[in-house]
């Protein structure tokens, strides 16, 4: 083996160089030290878009996972409940900004509705009434 200090052939079993005085690594134990990290693994941890880090926008914010979908589902699923719940997540600031815009479409979809069923009803109830007249 050799001294990594100064290079010059050392005896096997010595624990110093006898050139130099340089403590020697016994054979084997350069694979107790462990290697230097990857440098890639050092470099730049995980960052989210830059959009993302906007106030509002925080990492529990954003996150609606399977399982919160399903208990927010099962919670739509309750009448009365429910539609009181679409509300308060639709015009809330407690709910995540996925969740919000989803119920914010699903009660401008509920709104359009009503507006084309009282348009029915009126032109129907009118129509009624007309007959009923000219009977
Ligand atoms: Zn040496």
């Amino acid at each position: 083996m050799f001294c990594e200090n100064c290079g010059s052939q050392v005896a096997g079993n010595s624990k110093f160089c006898e050139k130099c005085g340089a403590p020697m690594r016994a054979a084997g134990s350069a694979a107790v030290i462990p290697p230097p990290p990857p440098q890639s693994a050092t470099a730049a941890p995980y960052s989210r878009p830059a959009y993302t880090q906007a106030p509002g926008y925080g990492p529990a914010q954003d996150e609606m996972t399977v399982g919160k979908w399903m208990i927010t589902l099962l919670i739509t699923a309750i009448p009365i409940v429910g539609i009181i719940m679409a509300f308060v997540w639709a015009f809330g600031s407690g709910a995540p900004l996925s969740k919000r815009n989803y119920f914010r479409a699903i009660l401008i979809y509920a709104l359009i509705a009503v507006v084309l069923y009282v348009i029915v009803f009126v032109v129907l109830a009118a129509s009624l009434n007309i007959q009923g007249l000219f009977r």
